[in-house]
């Protein structure tokens, strides 16, 4: 006879599934609460809930909570910057090998994009890119032009006497053996 007085042991599986699915696990041996990853005693449940009304309990739930809202944003713009790096990389490419813009709009060459590059399904028209992507790379390149005029050392009658060992302006442009 099962009496609230009788100390009827409950088993693991039980008392985890007294509580809102994702509270507590257990691995067979002890019931923890999954929040602060501790064991808490499945025998009473008044320790059950003690320990999730406590200090320490909510202080780490609020903590984990704010976590996992930060890790969702940051996903969404990591996921987003990936993109627009491949967008940015195949502008790039297609320019430095004389490639027009326009072949992006090709049907075969977007399908094969899609189907084996990563967001290549994320890759917009060649008006776009010249729109929003050209203007980067160019900039790019006026940038890396100008770290190698920086850094030619001139005589005084602006002869340029050495350089630095600065990359080309077009260095990201050559193929590189592997
Ligand atoms: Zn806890």
């Amino acid at each position: 006879m099962d009496t609230p007085f009788t100390n009827r042991r409950v088993t693991l599986s039980e008392r985890v599934e007294q509580y809102p699915k994702g509270t507590l696990f257990e691995d067979g041996k002890n019931v923890f609460c999954k929040t602060c990853n501790l064991t808490v005693d499945h025998t009473r449940k008044i320790a059950v809930d003690r320990h999730l009304l406590s200090q320490r309990h909510l202080k780490r739930k609020a903590e984990n909570e704010g976590e996992v809202e930060a890790t969702d944003s940051q996903r969404g713009s990591e996921s987003a910057e990936r993109r627009g790096s491949v967008v940015y990389d195949l502008t790039h490419a297609f320019v430095c090998a004389n490639i027009p813009l326009e072949k992006v709009d090709n049907p075969a060459l977007r399908a094969f994009l899609k189907k084996h590059v990563t967001n290549g399904g994320a890759i917009p028209t060649a008006s776009q890119l010249r729109k929003e992507y050209l203007p980067k790379v160019v900039e790019s390149h006026k940038n890396q032009l100008q770290a190698v005029i920086q850094s030619a050392v001139t005589d005084s009658n602006n002869h340029i006497v050495s350089q630095q060992n600065t990359p080309g302006p077009n260095s990201d442009c050559e193929e590189k053996e592997q």
